[in-house]
């Protein structure tokens, strides 16, 4: 299979979900397929909305419910309505769709629908209740007071005359807040948008289905790795910048180490020990701690005195303009929020990074001064790609303030 090739015929090192996501969002650029086939068909949601066409009136009358759409979740009884093969999978698409879809303010959560709604769920079921729908109660708002709380029984009794008793009115709003719990946000008044955030979403594609199949493609959860380096690290990272500064490496053996550093399957003696290829989880270089990727690429004390060195040389002899204070952050993700750095001394700390791997591998306590002649090599690479490519002009001006670094 194409995994299998891409893998080597191992067992995958990341999981398919987050190797089917573009680059740029930690992934590896694998398109798949059947989202974009779910993409492509809620082209017809959209068009039910805004095309004039007869089938539209045709559909209406031959499925009712569906007229509902504006005022129920995405998940539609979809055996129910018996549709027609077409409009079946494009149901199915819609289902999968609103799944994917997450509120983000108390405007949209109170616009949300509360029946057809998979994240409503009474005795573990979406619910629908055909005589609130006739009285027009159908999303969080239309039960809510102005204040953001919810109504009372007798409140509700008293605002809509809706034959129902106490137990499935509390049953329903006590599975409305559990939902409202789990979204982080809080409803403080009455305010809401008017239209489901599903429906807005599609709507607002104005052409084709890129918009959708971004939609349907991204995980609701960061990749695995991100959530472990910040518990790790203990500290938000920002994670399109790390993603997109691996997008812009573009040596393919410096962009894959990048990635397998993100993605934490960087081989350290820890993996090494799991797959019984080395005994001793200790760091190569120190031989004291676990050899843990932040450890040897910043904590180990070898590592620190190689980056206090780089980073005297290039304060004190590179006349970039940058003030160069490295911490783990730039050195594990190639950035941090307070430091503004050019592509070139992004390429300088990807290759100092990946000469320390390398010394690693090999045992050797990294030297700042042979660091000196790889990067030397590096650049004399460069160049010779840069003369053929004839952008020589264009290289000596993005190396122009490192040279000192070369000389030793
Ligand atoms: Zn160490």
């Amino acid at each position: 299979t194409m995994y299998g090739f891409l893998w080597n015929r191992k067992q995958d090192r990341i999981s398919r979900k987050i190797a089917i996501k573009s680059i740029a969002k930690g992934g590896l650029g694998i398109p798949k397929l059947r989202d974009y086939i779910n993409a492509l068909k809620l082209i017809w949601v959209r068009k039910l909305k805004t095309s004039d066409h007869k089938w539209k009136n045709i559909i209406k009358v031959t499925y009712p419910k569906v007229t509902l759409l504006e005022q129920l979740g995405s998940s539609l009884p979809i055996e129910e309505l018996h549709l027609n093969k077409f409009w079946n999978d494009v149901f199915q698409a819609y289902k999968q769709f609103g799944r994917k879809i997450k509120v983000e303010s108390s405007d949209e959560l109170a616009a949300e629908p509360i029946f057809c709604n998979d994240k409503i769920q009474v005795g573990n079921r979406s619910i629908c209740y055909k005589n609130w729908i006739d009285n027009k109660v159908f999303c969080i708002k239309n039960i809510l007071k102005e204040n953001g709380a919810f109504m009372t029984f007798n409140q509700f009794k008293e605002k809509y005359e809706i034959n129902t008793d106490c137990i499935t009115y509390i049953g329903c709003v006590q599975a409305i807040k559990s939902y409202i719990l789990k979204t982080g946000l809080t409803i403080d008044n009455n305010m809401s948008n008017h239209m489901i955030k599903t429906l807005k979403v599609i709507y607002s594609g104005q052409k084709g289905a890129r918009l959708y199949y971004e939609v349907l493609i991204q995980d609701a959860n960061k990749p695995k790795c991100c959530e472990k380096w910040e518990t790790k690290l203990n500290t938000d990272i920002n994670w399109n910048t790390s993603f997109k500064k691996i997008q812009k490496i573009r040596e393919i053996k410096l962009k894959w180490f990048q990635i397998r550093l993100v993605q934490r399957i960087l081989a350290t003696n820890v993996v090494l020990a799991h797959m019984g290829v080395e005994k001793d989880v200790t760091c190569s270089f120190c031989g004291k701690e676990r050899d843990a990727i932040e450890h040897i690429f910043w904590r180990c004390e070898h590592v620190k005195r190689f980056w206090e060195q780089l980073q005297t040389v290039v304060n004190n002899a590179c006349a970039n303009g940058l003030f160069v204070n490295l911490n783990e952050s730039i050195i594990l993700f190639g950035h941090d929020c307070s430091f503004k750095s050019d592509d070139t001394f992004d390429l300088i700390i990807l290759l100092a990074k990946f000469f320390i791997y390398k010394c690693k591998v090999k045992k050797n306590i990294p030297q700042f001064n042979l660091f000196r002649n790889y990067l030397k090599t590096a650049f004399e690479a460069y160049k010779y790609i840069a003369t053929i490519n004839m952008s020589y002009d264009k290289f000596t001006k993005e190396w122009q303030f490192y040279q000192t670094l070369m000389e030793s």
